[in-house]
């Protein structure tokens, strides 16, 4: 029965560790972009795309890739803002997060507060090492050390182990984040993980991002309202400043700003230059 949003319960899963259909990716991952994702398909793809609502993007994953879609989140108002969308599309679509166990307390409570308000319950995906067993391992607060290898180990390999049974994700992800990010595209091929991404909200500004949750009255994270513009782990994550980049108050002091869950790379180099669009 839909809740008193209008939204159906979504399915759960625990893990540790619209438009005319286009051919299905290589269900084996091969190490080549498969040929129904060529950089001449996804760029019609996306000029199908590009000025429609985000939902029409999410119809047409789940009508292309069914259950081998899945939403990511960090619990941002990007992904509150696709989680409401796909809940009106399918009621069984799957979202999972990555679990650190260093996320903000706050953050917890936030996962827990959209279960209960939205009937959701969502997928957690864990490294299977304990920041105790860490910690025993490659010593104390790797991340003021080497966050490079604490995200690879808590984030990066749990998010391949996990993505590598499916065949497309979506990302909140928006082009406006970051400089790293300005160059994203809806439809992408992932690289690293070799299948498709969808980044339905890439061309929303963050204004629109909080009329939406605004609008639909929807529950935030309160870090958000002391100047924690984008969040992750609790160590990581500090205020931004007034005027900065979103993803600023990530990592700040380092060079680091991705934890590189985000980060795609076209080893050919031929495809990153023929799907600027
Ligand atoms: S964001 Fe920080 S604490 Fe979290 S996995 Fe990366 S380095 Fe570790």
């Amino acid at each position: 029965m839909p809740n008193k949003d209008g939204l159906l319960k979504l399915r759960t899963k625990d893990v540790i560790s619209g438009d005319s259909p286009v051919p299905t990716p290589h269900p084996t991952k091969p190490d080549m972009v498969p040929r129904a994702w060529s950089a001449e398909n996804l760029v019609q793809i996306n000029k199908r795309f590009e000025n429609k609502h985000p939902r029409n993007l999410l119809r047409w994953g789940l009508d292309v890739f069914g259950d081998d879609l899945v939403l990511a989140t960090s619990f941002g108002p990007q992904s509150i803002v696709l989680m409401h969308l796909l809940a009106q599309l399918r009621q069984d679509a799957t979202i999972f997060y990555i679990d650190t166990d260093l996320l903000f307390p706050e953050t917890y409570a936030l996962r827990d507060e959209l279960a209960s308000r939205l009937g959701m319950q969502f997928t957690r995906v864990h490294s299977g090492l304990s920041v105790e067993q860490q910690g025993a391992e490659y010593g104390p607060k790797l991340w003021t050390r080497n966050p490079d290898q604490c995200c690879f180990m808590r984030k990066v390999k749990p998010l391949n182990s996990y993505l590598a049974t499916k065949q497309a994700w979506i990302t909140g992800i928006r082009r406006q984040q970051s400089s790293t990010r300005v160059n994203a595209r809806m439809v992408e091929w992932d690289y690293r993980n070799k299948l498709v991404k969808l980044n339905p909200l890439v061309l929303w500004k963050r204004e629109e991002v909080w009329d939406y949750l605004r609008h639909h009255d929807l529950p935030y994270n309160p870090l958000h309202d002391k100047n924690y513009l984008s969040i992750g782990c609790s160590p990581c994550t500090s205020p931004v400043l007034n005027g900065a980049d979103e993803r600023s108050g990530r990592w700040a002091g380092l060079e680091k700003n991705e934890c590189g869950i985000n980060i795609n790379v076209d080893p050919t180099s031929v495809h990153i230059k023929d799907l600027q669009i």
